[in-house]
């Protein structure tokens, strides 16, 4: 039996990491259908009843950053920006003390309306997803036609100042595994800081395959055909990405290989679903409900407490290499990621 966690803490686990980055998810629903996130007829929504309320999310989000040390908030989905209430909720997590940082990891479909009001309640930075710059490959891998209302929303978001936006993309073998350096070089052209992820077995449809998974050394091997690539001379820390200078820098990229170079020993995310349940993990197969302690009454330190609890059992990594391995039973989307 795993020892109980120690109370007055923050989010420590019994190898030693300490839960500094909170993950938000505000909805399970989404606006695009992302081949390697979810199937093109959607999911079975979470029922409406079951998400946290407005209030509900922001009383976790200042136990957690009031008592639980977190300083960072990053909101996530499914797509936040469809969910009514987020420019009140960022507003409400910036008022907060110590004032934690707050991001948004979006598809960008929207953003373009909602950037400045969103820079005005307090968002400090966005990461927009974009995969592709090709509008006929964009459409396929995300079964919409939407490419041109991402460019326009990754362009307001620089305009308001969000700054430096960050574009997050995921390469996939036989779609655009051969696009990475027009990807890289579109961004530097227009001062937006790159980042490929590994694509992780977290699909609903459980179509990832090892074999069919666009490797960091892929990624890497690809864009140094095109650009002169150095370690940037930054200590990783508890970030995912590593980082390179693109030909002698300022500009950058980065690499996060969450499958083959995984970073689990410095670890330092929570995730908070959108039905409220904290996951320790992207991958753990257990969840703790807050919900259900929240909606009969329980007070914040009750709460911190269980809290606490979830995050001293964190598994100390993902374990995809395991044979033992098992997807978790949600996918991404339904996560927060
Ligand atoms: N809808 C928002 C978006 O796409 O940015 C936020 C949620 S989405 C699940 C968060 C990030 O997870 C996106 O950058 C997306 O590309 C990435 N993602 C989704 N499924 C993935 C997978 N199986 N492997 C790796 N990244 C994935
Ligand atoms: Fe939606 Fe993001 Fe999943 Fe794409 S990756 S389907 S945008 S949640």
């Amino acid at each position: 039996m795993p020892s109980p966690a120690p109370s007055q803490l923050p989010l420590l686990d019994q190898y030693g990491r300490v839960g500094t980055d909170l993950r938000v998810s505000l909805t399970d629903r989404c606006n695009l259908r992302c081949s390697y996130c979810m199937p093109a007829e959607g999911l079975d929504w979470l029922p409406t009843p079951g998400v946290l309320t407005d209030d509900e999310v922001v009383r976790l989000i200042t136990i957690a950053v009031e008592r639980l040390g977190v300083e960072q908030i990053r909101f996530t989905g499914g797509e936040p920006l469809i969910r009514r209430g987020f420019a009140g909720i960022v507003t409400r997590t910036a008022a907060l003390k110590p004032r934690p940082r707050i991001a948004v990891t979006t598809n960008g479909l929207g953003l373009d309306k909602v950037a400045p009001a969103l820079a005005a309640a307090g968002l400090d930075r966005v990461n927009v997803s974009l995969d592709t710059i090709r509008p006929d490959t964009f459409a396929v891998i995300t079964r919409r036609d939407r490419l041109g209302d991402v460019v326009k929303g990754l362009e307001a978001a620089a305009a308001a100042g969000l700054n430096p936006v960050k574009v997050n993309a995921v390469l996939l073998r036989g779609h655009n595994e051969d696009q990475a350096p027009e990807l890289l070089q579109w961004c530097l052209q227009r001062g937006y800081e790159l980042r490929f992820i590994e694509q992780m077995p977290l699909d609903a449809q459980h179509g990832w395959s090892r074999e069919a998974m666009v490797t960091a050394d892929e990624i890497l091997a690809s864009l140094k055909l095109v650009f002169d690539l150095t370690q940037h001379p930054d200590e990783r820390g508890s970030a995912p990405a590593e980082l390179f200078l693109v030909d002698g820098g300022p500009a950058t990229v980065g690499v996060i290989g969450s499958v083959t170079r995984p970073f689990c020993g410095d670890c330092d995310r929570v995730r908070l679903t959108a039905d409220g349940q904290i996951r320790n993990c992207l991958f753990a197969r257990e969840e703790s409900d807050l919900r259900t302690a929240l909606r009969r009454g329980a007070d914040d330190e009750e709460i911190a407490d269980r809290w606490r609890a979830a995050m001293w059992n964190k598994r100390p990594g993902h374990g995809i290499d395991d044979p033992s391995f098992l997807q978790p039973a949600r996918p991404m989307s339904a996560i927060g990621g």
